[in-house]
């Protein structure tokens, strides 16, 4: 499905690199990777070991560094972002990495997640008399780190780190060091590459293939790793016992070439598909997935289901961006823009669609309707993850619980206001088996959205966060 239509916002992709003559290119090409993860700006900051220099703007990474002079980028080490951002939020100042310059030394912060308590702690700081200078919780960070202490160190982070609550992947520069840092809980994904000497860190591992790096290991819950010239240490500021991976980043928001936490993206969707036939077989003609994020539960569903998969429904890839309109009106609009059904294949068919996820219903209607306009005899819709119905309060922008269908309605209401002829979910079991195949290594995914578990809790936590990244 199509993140700018569905209600599921994807909240920022980090990557950094250590060691590379050639640090701001690699970072913009990586950056490119993670193109998905964040359209409405990015950003590099580069260090030469004596001082800080970023470049950054609004709208997509091409955009961006369209005119980006690298040859005033030079150093051999830099951080870099794309960001989507929260209602509010859409504006320079908060484009990251963020950079704050003092007498003795500069940061610059990436983040991926959202601080929980960032309206508290930014009040707080307010109190006590800090300026903040935009409305990101990012900056938060900043200024505890540099309230922890005068020098900015591996005790400084992790005294600022264990004073924020929520999900966070951070990458941390100055001059001489960079800093790498998960959330004790593990929920959203960071790994670590090699290209030569050189050290890769990115939210997706479709990053270290696309500058030629190889993967080398993930990044822990509780652990902030230093890289420096004298090469990289790894500390843990905070131990859990369990990780919980967000789920999401297996049904939809991460690219199906990206292993997260271990896994494949691509298979742990094929697997959901599978899983999603063996519980809730219909009869029917052929198997469609929406695309892009579905075809792989597609493949699944037709492989376990026995019946064809075809390409019954084609995304143009060269619409406009249509998910900067804000209007739903305009947004629906879209769909018409982006999908088209092909009508040869659709025509006179029992057709199965297969779908990652379901926000507010909207889109899935008009997708039913293009389906039953192309001729389709039957619709059965098949969601490849159980139902949505809670705020995520760990960085992804969703829809306010009032708009999030399944929060409001029954399966057989929901059937209904589509249009499908029968609707189906992916139970929680099923979606647990589709992605944790070794308990060991992957201990756990975070499935608060679908079943209300919530992993970290926080008294006074919003849906959608206080312009969180
Ligand atoms: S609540 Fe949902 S979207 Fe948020 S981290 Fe958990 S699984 Fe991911």
């Amino acid at each position: 499905m199509l993140a700018e239509i569905k209600g599921i916002n994807e909240e920022c992709g980090v990557f950094g690199i250590w060691g590379h003559e050639k640090a701001a290119e690699l970072t913009y090409y990586g950056l490119h990777s993670m193109q998905h993860r964040g359209q409405e700006g990015a950003g590099v900051v580069v260090s030469d070991g004596n001082q800080l220099k970023a470049h950054k703007g609004l709208g997509l990474v091409n955009d961006v560094f369209k005119n980006a002079d690298f040859s005033a980028l030079s150093g051999n080490v830099a951080v870099g972002h794309v960001r989507y951002s929260t209602q509010g939020g859409k504006v320079l100042e908060n484009v990251q990495p963020l950079l704050f310059r003092s007498q003795t030394e500069s940061i610059a912060l990436a983040h991926n997640g959202n601080i929980m308590n960032a309206y508290k702690l930014r009040g707080e700081l307010e109190e006590e008399g800090s300026i903040l200078q935009t409305s990101s919780d990012t900056e938060v960070l900043a200024h505890l780190i540099k309230r922890s202490g005068n020098k900015i160190t591996e005790e400084t982070i992790a005294k600022a780190l264990n004073q924020v609550v929520g999900a966070y992947a951070y990458l941390i520069l100055k001059e001489n060091k960079m800093f790498v840092a998960l959330d004790p809980t593990g929920i959203r994904p960071l790994s670590i590459g090699r290209l030569g000497e050189a050290y890769v860190v990115a939210s997706e591992t479709c990053a270290f293939d696309q500058i030629g790096a190889t993967f080398e290991r993930e990044v822990l819950p509780g652990e902030l790793i230093t890289i420096s010239k004298e090469g990289m240490t790894s500390t843990r500021f905070a131990m859990r016992e369990q990780r919980k991976m967000c789920a999401m980043e297996y049904v939809y928001l991460s690219r199906p070439d990206s292993d997260v936490n271990h896994v494949n993206v691509h298979a742990s969707r094929k697997n959901m598909g599978k899983e999603l036939a063996k519980e809730s077989n219909v009869s029917a003609d052929i198997v469609v997935g929406v695309p892009d994020s579905s075809i792989s539960a597609a493949i699944g569903y037709a492989e376990e289901s026995g019946l064809p998969y075809e390409m019954g429904i084609i995304k143009n890839r060269y619409v406009g961006r249509t998910f900067i309109q804000p209007s739903q009106e305009l947004r629906e609009q879209g769909v018409k823009l982006k999908l088209s059904p092909v009508r040869s294949i659709i025509e006179g068919q029992r057709v199965i669609m297969i779908d990652d996820s379901i926000v507010r219903g909207t889109t899935s209607k008009r997708i039913v309707q293009m389906l039953k306009d192309a001729g389709a005899k039957e619709v059965h819709v098949r969601i490849a993850s159980p139902s949505i119905k809670n705020p995520c309060y760990y960085g992804i922008d969703m829809s306010t619980r009032d708009e999030l269908i399944a929060a409001n309605h029954t399966l057989e209401e929901i059937s209904e206001i589509i249009g499908a002829d029968s609707i189906a979910y992916l139970s929680e079991e099923g979606l647990e088996k589709a992605i944790l195949k070794d308990k060991t290594i992957h201990q756990g995914i975070c499935t608060a959205c679908m079943t209300g578990k919530y992993p970290v809790k926080e008294e006074g936590a919003k849906e959608i966060a206080y312009t969180s990244c």
